[in-house]
């Protein structure tokens, strides 16, 4: 059956793919489609993104803005971005052709296992993914549709795998150990971990910051279209990885690489610190403690005490 109509016959929901539904699921809708698919109600949970919840954010489930994860449908009826993403090669060896979780998450731009960066649209019509939309004529027993684009019907795997630098990988491959473990030894908690880099993520790409600007500009040709005027969410998947991997990297030998990338740039520290949000410790401290060294004003000082 189409995943359209099931959902409407089943959930008699003609919103529900206007939500990220495997992000929000209700109880309701979890323990209905246990029920039906004779299948044991924790296990259809953790084929849900809930179980990365509570690994990336404390937060995520009461502030929907500051998600790490990529969003289907971001508006009723229509498909605004390409945020499901799918590796070519993955799903080209695949016995049955599956979309993995974690591809769902903002952060996750490579597929550690093919070494490749992921795919958001189709190679051939590039059209957003969107297999809910497939229709009755591409369903077979095989769920081979999968490999298939629900607009132009072509294969999305023929498109040839961008392989990534050993950097971006090791780096992937260390999210990628957080999201599955749930701790680190130097940052403890993953959800600490992911607080401090997405607010450093978030403050480096601000529209104000005019260090940052300045080395987005040096690094990307089309820097102003790309990263300036946009949504977080909206940046473009191959700019997003080699970001992300760069703040991954901030992170590393910490706070030294963040500090010295700042001094290179001519970022301020408190630039970093100054979106009125609760920062995890491992951050805020190591900021706060470098933040008058240099060059400091004391206007600026006496404020931001
Ligand atoms: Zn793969
Ligand atoms: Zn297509």
């Amino acid at each position: 059956m189409e995943p359209k109509k099931f959902t409407a016959v089943f959930f008699k929901d003609k919103y529900f793919w206007t939500l990220d539904i495997d992000k929000s699921i209700s109880e309701i809708y979890l323990n209905k489609l246990a029920e039906s698919t004779t299948v044991d109600n924790n296990l259809v949970s953790t084929l849900t993104l809930r179980s990365f919840i509570p690994f990336l954010s404390i937060q995520f489930s009461v502030d929907q803005t500051r998600s790490w994860f990529n969003r289907i449908q971001r508006t009723k009826g229509r498909i605004s971005s390409n945020s499901y993403l799918y590796c070519p090669n993955c799903l080209k060896t695949d016995e049955i052709p599956y979309m993995r979780k974690e591809w769902r998450i903002y952060l996750f731009t490579t597929c550690i296992h093919c070494k490749c960066l992921l795919e958001d649209s189709c190679p051939h019509c590039k059209s957003p993914i969107q297999h809910f939309n497939h229709n009755s004529n591409q369903l077979d027993k095989t769920f081979d549709y999968i490999r298939f684009c629900a607009v132009c019907k072509n294969d999305l795997t023929t498109v040839h795998p961008r392989i990534v630098e050993t950097s971006q990988l090791n780096n992937q491959k260390f999210i990628y150990d957080l999201i599955y473990q749930g701790f680190d030894n130097q940052f403890n908690y993953s959800h600490l971990f992911f607080e401090g880099l997405y607010q450093m993520y978030c403050s480096l790409l601000t529209p104000q910051n005019e260090g940052m600007k300045k080395f987005l500009d040096s690094k990307f040709s089309d820097a102003e279209n790309a990263f300036h005027l946009k949504k977080i969410i909206d940046i473009p998947l191959d700019k997003r990885a080699i970001l992300i991997n760069q703040c991954v990297e901030l992170t590393r030998n910490w706070p030294i690489n963040l500090l010295e990338f700042c001094k290179e740039n001519k970022i301020k520290y408190f630039e970093l610190i100054r979106r009125k949000r609760e920062y995890p410790y491992w951050y805020f401290s190591e900021l706060r403690k470098n933040l008058f060294v240099g060059n400091p004003t004391k206007r600026t000082e006496n404020k931001k005490i």
